[in-house]
């Protein structure tokens, strides 16, 4: 019912070495925040995650082929990442809910303190 995405924050170009390839204009640093969707709302969380990719041989370079360069640089960009703030965006459906919900407890008040009767 309810789905992770990413949307991505900030994309950086780096001239570091590439590990795989060693090309210095290949490498591209990208950082995503997690969002959570569900039927009823859309919400953003604090969760963010950065991934390294070399344009030049085409592979994902994970933290493990980083090297001491590579890790400072990622570094500084993450300390310098502006994230969005945590909030929640009801989708229609859940106003329509919480409006129903609502309607129904007034009319239940009305009826239990007897301002509006059946008979
Ligand atoms: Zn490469």
């Amino acid at each position: 019912m309810s789905s992770s995405k990413y949307f991505t924050l900030k994309e950086a170009r780096l001239s570091n070495n590439c590990p795989e390839c060693y090309s210095n204009d290949g490498l591209e640093l990208t950082f995503k925040q997690k969002l959570k969707e569900t039927k009823l709302f859309k919400a953003i969380t604090e969760d963010t995650v950065c991934n390294l990719y070399c344009l030049k041989c085409e592979v994902e370079i994970f933290p493990i082929r980083w090297d001491d360069d590579i890790d400072r640089v990622v570094d500084y960009h993450k300390r310098a990442l502006k994230t969005k703030p945590k909030s929640i965006k009801l989708k229609p459906i859940s106003w329509i809910l919480i409006t129903l919900g609502v309607v129904l407890l007034i009319a239940i008040i009305l009826f239990t303190t007897g301002i509006i009767s059946v008979n």
